[in-house]
């Protein structure tokens, strides 16, 4: 039990996503995962945005 996994989430728009269909980006020495290269690319612009802060809502 508790072997698995915990699912990998995109920082950017929050989905889970399947670390062997991902698009994978390493920043500061951490593994980041993404649905698409669009959240990865909007990442790589502004990562601090991403990870600085738990859930930053959008409006
Ligand atoms: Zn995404």
């Amino acid at each position: 039990m508790a072997t698995k996994e915990a699912p990998t989430k995109d920082p950017v728009c929050g989905m889970d996503v399947d670390k062997a269909d991902c698009v994978q980006e390493s920043h500061a020495g951490k593994e980041y995962y993404f649905c698409g290269e669009e959240c990865c690319e909007k990442f790589m612009e502004d990562p601090d945005k991403f990870i600085g802060k738990k859930n930053l809502a959008k409006k």
